[in-house]
């Protein structure tokens, strides 16, 4: 006999959504995980959501309800009804190390929204309390083993003696750097790609000259040290932002950077009558996806099985998917198959294609490849001739190409540089690290050009 017929281990918006489908179809089922509160987001998460578009091979409509918003995954095909208001976002704006501002305007349609994560969790939270689905919260999966029929899984509650729990089928939604995962080896083929400590502050009254949009930040003079900012709106007001860091080096690199940024840079007057939300903080350990997301009586959903962050959809949709996987299986059906089918060809695009991780990354590091004199030089450009649309792909895959064939079509712009960007434009993951290697040593002498074969 079993406990449950299915256990997530890990509820994030991964496993909730999962405990949520079992659980109407239903299944007896537990969800586990070490956090006090389930309703409540603890690591730095922006709050992006790219809705509206096509990305990751989804389509998400959003629609106002009063006070909530009703997200349709049109390609999934489910609806969450997200339990507050999102916010539109018309421009974003990167500032150069010398304080030159770029920015990205659509008149007509948001290039993405943002929204609350911590609503987000407690939308799937209060809707799987109401279907009935039993939690176990502090609680960590420290084991998990096959046994005949099912699986067994170790636990620890509160730090007190070691506990056992059965289920027939496994969900494993513990996130990056998965333990259930390593566990049942399934990292043995997944080298790790990059380990990248940030460290978020949540604030409000912060008083910038824009009144909407996100806004990048690069650069020396704004950081104290080479690396990335980025300001993300929040959904209560004019003046709430979430800020995170993306900085090389030891992680508390991170702390300096944002310490600079918010109270010595020549930015530091946005901040002084900001008022301190929260602080956050997160290390991504970044493995190539799992091509086959499941091994036995166990799947892995959302982030456990995504090289980097399947994000708040695309875990929620791994989750609806994945429940449905489970449900098959327990009724004798291929299940964990077809959703690798749905995982490897529908699911998140840099799951099954490497580029898209360079494209994502582009924005991050445009100032480390182009350098931050050229970076001031074509915002100086760009200030005369600023990009401004009806509507504009503001997805992380597309939003660096965008701005740097803009780049390279402004009027006066110089050969070499307009070369430099198609090299950042063309470059592969592999190049592109490579370059990034080359930058960081201190070594200036690439030939772009060369890149671009
Ligand atoms: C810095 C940063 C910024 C981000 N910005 C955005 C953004 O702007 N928009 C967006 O949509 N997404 C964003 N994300 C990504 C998003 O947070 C993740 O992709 C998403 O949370 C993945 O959901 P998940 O359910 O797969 O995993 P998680 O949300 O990571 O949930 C995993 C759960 O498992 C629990 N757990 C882990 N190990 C165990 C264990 N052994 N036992 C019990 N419980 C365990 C954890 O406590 C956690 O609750 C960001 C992430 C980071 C790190």
């Amino acid at each position: 006999m079993f406990e449950y017929d299915v256990i997530a281990v890990g509820c994030g918006p991964a496993g909730l959504m999962a405990c949520i489908e079992l659980k109407k179809r239903g299944f007896s089922v537990a969800g586990i995980d070490i956090k006090v509160r389930l309703d409540k987001n603890y690591r730095a998460a922006a709050g992006f959501l790219f809705d509206e578009q096509d990305f990751n091979n989804e389509y998400i409509r959003n629609e106002p309800r009063g006070d909530t918003t009703l997200l349709t995954f049109t390609k999934a095909g489910f609806t969450f009804l997200y339990p507050g208001k999102t916010r539109p976002v018309h421009q974003s704006h990167l500032i150069s190390n010398s304080g030159r501002i770029y920015t990205v305007t659509a008149r007509n349609k948001p290039i993405m929204h943002t929204m609350d994560p911590t609503l987000w969790l407690k939308g799937l939270y209060d809707e799987a309390r109401r279907a009935g689905v039993v939690f176990r919260t502090r609680t960590m999966a420290i084991n998990a083993r096959e046994i005949p029929g099912g699986m067994e899984i170790e636990v620890r509650q509160d730090g007190r003696k070691k506990e056992k729990m059965t289920c027939r089928k496994l969900i494993a939604a513990d996130g990056l750097s998965s333990r259930i995962a390593k566990r049942l080896g399934m990292n043995r083929d997944r080298p790790l790609m990059d380990n990248a400590p940030t460290v978020e502050y949540h604030m409000d009254n912060v008083q910038t000259p824009f009144a909407e949009g996100d806004i990048g930040i690069f650069g020396k003079e704004n950081l104290g040290m080479d690396g990335y900012i980025v300001m993300v709106p929040g959904v209560n007001g004019e003046k709430e932002y979430r800020i995170e860091t993306a900085v090389h080096g030891p992680a508390l690199n991170n702390y300096y950077a944002i310490d600079y940024f918010t109270r010595k840079s020549r930015f530091a007057h946005w901040f002084e009558n900001a008022r301190m939300l929260s602080k956050h903080a997160a290390l991504m350990q970044m493995f190539p996806a799992m091509k086959v997301p499941y091994t036995g009586n166990v799947i892995f959903l959302g982030d456990a099985a995504a090289m980097a962050e399947s994000l708040y959809p695309g875990a929620t949709a791994s989750g609806y998917m994945g429940a449905a996987a489970v449900a098959k299986e327990l009724g004798g059906e291929k299940g964990f198959a077809q959703y690798t089918e749905w995982w490897n060809n529908s699911a998140l695009e840099m799951t099954n294609d490497l580029q898209k991780m360079a494209e994502y990354a582009k924005r991050f590091l445009f100032n480390s490849w182009m350098g931050a004199e050229v970076m001031d030089r074509l915002f100086e450009l760009a200030e005369k001739n600023p990009l401004t649309v009806d509507e504009f792909n503001g997805s992380p895959y597309d939003f660096a190409r965008s701005v740097i064939e803009h780049l390279q079509s402004l009027p006066g712009i110089h050969r070499d540089w307009q070369q430099q960007l198609e090299g950042l434009k063309q470059a592969s993951l592999h190049e592109f690290i490579g370059v990034i290697e080359k930058l960081k040593e201190g070594n200036r002498d690439i030939d772009y050009s060369k890149l671009q074969s």
